[in-house]
């Protein structure tokens, strides 16, 4: 990684040229270096209900959003994948030590201020490793293909005993087929444990949120010691970010995007500007600190249109369309000297939180509300890829 990467900003900027230009976006994009649908196009999303609103161009893979009864659906006619964002693993990752009141009861590196965990204090539960594979056959059995997988936790996953990890780190590598790319998401802990980080370090993608790109203020506002961005190991990964968008920051969000690109433009694979949740179980139950933090400093849903706008002016997307499936924009950020660009995603959280996802908790496959997920059924699959068909035509 070199210390300071030159940006070069390629794509739209000042709103001289208009985004439904398709000229200056480059025509066919690449959604992602990892995905196997190699060439996604670009999208011309109209949602009326029961139709399908994403077309095929002769000769290309694609993604379509198809919206069957009200409720969207990503496919891949050509493989007849249903597309979900990703399948998350949460560790329980409870200390095992009696939880004194008002301390974070999950085993975790950080305290940050916002901690989803803390607010939404999933129970207890046995991991249940041994029904991983398991549930993946079911997964593909229903003809679900993510675009990544996620080690998460609530809590740091890399604290997780390293005999577990390499165990699922074994399940993971048997079913390849059923990923675009694997990504590990930590506080920065990871880069300090060898054992784990040498099960993961060159095979998955490294998802980290900071609160800000200057180390000292990240470590302050996020509460944790060790600068992981001096490790080797942090050098060697491939990295996300997840950019928190703050009342405080979001007007400085393109110079924001430049200094983390500048600083690590050779190691990122891609930014993420997160809105947070102020609840992912119930939205109207905010008393917790956590969510009052949320309130009175992060950028909340209903504002992250100006964030659209203001990237909108700069970055030509990826996705030309808002995607409510998979509920997120996309854009080609600033390109590296290298001529890569770096994709930047803002999720927008307008869909049901997590809708898109599917996730491993204590051995059963449930959604962000601990309820079992309901994919389609063998009926409603069939109407999904034959109005795909029709809509291909
Ligand atoms: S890293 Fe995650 S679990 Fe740890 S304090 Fe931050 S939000 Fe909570």
């Amino acid at each position: 990684m070199s210390p300071s990467t030159p940006v070069r900003r390629t794509n739209l900027r000042s709103g001289n040229m208009k985004r439904d230009t398709p000229s200056a976006c480059g025509g066919v994009i690449h959604f992602s270096d990892h995905v196997p649908l190699t060439e996604i196009q670009k999208t011309h999303i109209n949602l009326r209900p029961n139709r399908t609103v994403q077309r095929k161009k002769k000769g290309e893979s694609v993604k379509q959003l198809v919206v069957l009864d009200g409720q969207p659906h990503a496919v891949c006619p050509e493989t007849e994948k249903l597309i979900y964002k990703t399948f998350m693993v949460v560790t329980s990752g409870f200390r095992k030590d009696t939880i004194a009141s008002g301390e974070n009861p999950y085993l975790c590196n950080k305290k940050c201020p916002f901690c989803t965990a803390m607010i939404t204090r999933w129970p207890r539960v046995e991991d249940r490793w041994e029904l991983m594979s398991a549930r993946l056959d079911e997964c593909q059995r229903n003809g679900i293909w993510f675009e990544y997988l996620t080690i998460s936790g609530n809590g740091e996953p890399s604290l997780v005993p390293v005999e577990e990890l390499a165990y699922l780190k074994q399940v993971f590598d048997q079913k390849l087929h059923l990923f675009g790319y694997r990504r590990f998401q930590t506080g920065g802990a990871i880069f300090f444990i060898d054992r784990v980080f040498d099960l993961f370090g060159r095979e998955f993608t490294f998802e980290i949120t900071r609160l800000s790109v200057d180390d000292e203020e990240d470590m302050m506002g996020l509460v944790y010691k060790g600068n992981y961005t001096q490790t080797d190991a942090f050098k060697s990964a491939k990295v996300v970010f997840n950019i928190v968008l703050l009342k405080d920051n979001v007007r400085d969000v393109l110079s924001i995007i430049d200094r983390y690109v500048e600083r690590f433009g050779d190691i990122l694979a891609g930014l993420n500007l997160k809105i947070l949740n102020i609840n992912t179980f119930d939205e109207s139950e905010v008393k917790n600190p956590q969510s009052q933090w949320i309130l009175r400093n992060g950028l909340l849903k209903a504002e992250g249109d100006q964030v659209v706008r203001t990237m909108d002016q700069t970055f030509c997307r990826l996705e030309e369309n808002f995607d409510p499936f998979l509920d997120r924009y996309v854009w080609n950020g600033p390109a590296l000297p290298s001529g890569r660009q770096i994709p930047i995603t803002l999720y927008a959280r307008r869909a049901k939180y997590g809708l898109a996802n599917v996730v491993y908790y204590g051995g059963d496959l449930v959604d962000y509300q601990l309820q079992p997920i309901r994919v389609p059924t063998s009926q409603e699959r069939e109407r999904i890829f034959a109005m795909a068909a029709e809509e291909t035509l």
